[in-house]
């Protein structure tokens, strides 16, 4: 009897510890791949990191240009953090040729930021464009930032858009791209300093992504003149803080070092 009685509640204990398991597992973030254009030189993967908790859906794509390498690193160990609410897609390689040739655009191929549509009812003009095109409108992201690296630096050439974050100025992404800007500008010089910049060129990305899907959407473009690291390193605080800005509850610290070349 006695020892029966103890069974039960050991029972009733483990079932207790089971549904407390099942309940962190059905908010536990999952992470999906897919793999857009297979079997194509533009293969490429996008993941899903979904919190399983509301929240806004951002995009944040790297690699639309292979020679801004800062973009896509830094994509590909975005593609390894974490959130507490919300949905990640990510797409370290946009345009996966072009990274592997870290080049603009591979050999042949035409600026993949000019070929998005400019209005609706357009569509996108080549096919590596049309395909993501497609991805963002399946997952119709509330958000959209596209990595870039640019030449120059707008605090020393206004000709130049490195160090900017260059908005499709809806009034929310006016105003989180200036509490971004505010914080990550606190650690840097009057020369490093980020400033904002409005309107994506036409038929860039971020431009069909705000002007088209009605995303809040920018782009953001670091200098290259200054070193590698320091360049990744601003490309993930800036994005680290547009996700806690938007309440997405980002885990950054525990990702793993993404490896470098292509992602799995
Ligand atoms: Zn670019």
């Amino acid at each position: 009897m006695f020892v029966s009685l103890l069974r039960k509640a050991a029972a009733l204990a483990l079932a207790a510890a089971m549904a407390v398991t099942g309940a962190a597992q059905a908010a536990a973030v999952q992470v999906t791949q897919r793999t857009i254009l297979p079997g194509t030189t533009y293969e490429t993967t996008l993941y899903v990191i979904d919190s399983g908790r509301d929240g806004p859906t951002v995009w944040v794509s790297g690699g639309v240009h292979g020679s801004e390498l800062a973009g896509w690193k830094a994509a590909e160990r975005i593609a390894r953090w974490s959130i507490g609410r919300g949905r990640l897609i990510v797409v370290p390689h946009a345009n996966a040729p072009a990274v592997r040739q870290e080049r603009r655009s591979a050999t042949g191929d035409p600026d993949l930021n000019r070929q998005f549509p400019k209005r609706a009812g357009e569509s996108a003009k080549t096919p590596l464009a049309r395909a993501l095109w497609e991805e963002l409108r399946r997952y119709n992201p509330d958000w959209v930032i596209d990595l870039h690296e640019a030449m120059g630096n707008n605090n020393l050439d206004p000709g130049s858009v490195g160090q900017s974050i260059i908005v499709y100025p809806t009034s929310r992404m006016v105003s989180v791209a200036n509490r971004v800007i505010r914080r990550i500008n606190a650690g840097l010089s009057s020369t490093q300093k980020f400033n904002l910049m409005r309107y994506p060129v036409e038929g860039s990305l971020a431009d069909a992504a705000g002007h088209v899907l009605g995303a809040n959407a920018a782009i953001v473009e670091t200098s290259r003149t200054y070193g590698l690291s320091t360049r990744i390193n601003w490309h993930l605080q800036i994005m680290r803080y547009l996700l806690e800005e938007l309440d997405m509850e980002p885990e950054t610290s525990s990702a793993a070092p993404a490896a470098s070349g292509t992602a799995a």
